[in-house]
């Protein structure tokens, strides 16, 4: 196993709840997962106490609130706005859209700089199957009041799965360009109920790259500091230009250059989205021990390893995806 070096720049995302309205086939089972308790969840001060403790020992650069859906836990703009007051340079959040159109300038005025709205597919029919339930139209409304609202970029998220929505790929592509968001295909990873589309289901960067090749010009571009996606320029039929980026968490693993650390909903700080256990730090919050916080963090730090088995057990709800 290779350790991976303490990076410099971390990026923490941190799951505020484990709760969704939506059940999207490669993320939740239909009946919903196990939910965290009441007492068991991270309070809003339980969060910005890990974060303290991360940009004062650590020099935390980013900072991205996901779930579960992030936006149904209650007061949310509150968090978004102590963690602003923190000063962390970066600071987006990742959603299913559905109750965006109604808190995009309530987040914007809370200091949240950016957002990551799922989107796997612009049939109405088709969306509803995938996501058990989700309207689209109220999705793609959520999109508009984001990027009215400045939460720019905006970035869109869809993961393709062979025989369901795999035949959308340009058409997503056409409609980021359209509305002047960035659209990143991430690739259907072994976790959760994810795992039970694969390996029928999967479709590689490669894959999606070649079919948007015959309607698309794409040509590589830099990726931004700490990303995990491959981007390319993109110019389409009529001549509009955008932005792609794949995420190739199975093909083309980026391990090596992650400096991610994860924090479930109940307090688990999360080294690999891959790789199972993590360590419990709910009780060092609360007991205010700030030592205890960057020991267990350098410990973690120390397991991310560059090569990577998918062996996690909770599912993705669970982690924050
Ligand atoms: N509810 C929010 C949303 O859907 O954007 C945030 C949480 S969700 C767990 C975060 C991201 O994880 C989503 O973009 C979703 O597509 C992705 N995701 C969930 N399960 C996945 C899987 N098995 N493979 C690849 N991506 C997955
Ligand atoms: Fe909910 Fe997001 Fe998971 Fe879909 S991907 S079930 S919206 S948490």
């Amino acid at each position: 196993m290779i350790a991976v070096p303490t990076p410099r720049g971390l990026s923490l995302r941190i799951s505020v709840t484990d709760r969704c309205q939506l059940r999207c086939r490669y993320c939740m089972p239909p009946e919903g997962i196990p939910l965290c308790g009441r007492e068991a969840i991270l309070t809003y001060e339980d969060i910005v106490a890990l974060v303290v403790c991360l940009r004062d020992e650590f020099g935390l650069a980013k900072v991205r609130i996901t779930g579960g859906e992030p936006l149904v836990r209650p007061g949310i703009e509150r968090l978004i706005g102590r963690l602003t007051d923190l000063g962390i340079p970066d600071l987006a959040l990742t959603t299913n859209g559905l109750r965006l159109a109604e808190l995009a300038p309530v987040l914007k005025q809370a200091g949240l700089r950016r957002v990551n709205v799922s989107l796997d597919s612009l049939s109405p029919e088709t969306f509803r199957r995938l996501t058990g339930g989700g309207d689209l139209q109220a999705v793609q409304a959520g999109i508009v009041a984001a990027l009215d609202a400045g939460l720019r970029p905006v970035k869109l998220n869809a993961v393709l799965i062979r025989g369901i929505n795999d035949a959308e790929a340009d058409h997503l592509l056409d409609f980021a360009i359209d509305h002047d968001c960035e659209l990143r295909f991430i690739e259907l990873m072994p976790i959760g109920p994810g795992a039970r589309l694969l390996p029928d289901g999967f479709l590689s960067s490669d894959a999606v790259r070649r079919r948007l090749g015959a309607h698309f010009t794409l040509t590589p571009i830099a990726s931004e500091t700490g990303s995990s996606a491959r981007r390319y320029g993109v110019v389409n039929t009529e001549g509009n230009r955008g932005a792609v980026g794949f995420i190739s968490s199975c093909s083309a693993p980026f391990c090596a250059e992650c400096s991610r650390l994860r924090v479930t909903a109940d307090g688990r700080l999360i080294g690999c989205l891959a790789r199972d256990g993590g360590i419990p730090i709910r009780g060092m919050l609360r007991a205010g021990d700030a030592k205890a916080i960057g020991r267990s963090t350098r410990q973690v730090l120390k397991g991310k390893t560059a090569d990577r088995n998918f062996e996690q057990r909770m599912a993705m709800a669970s982690i924050g995806g």
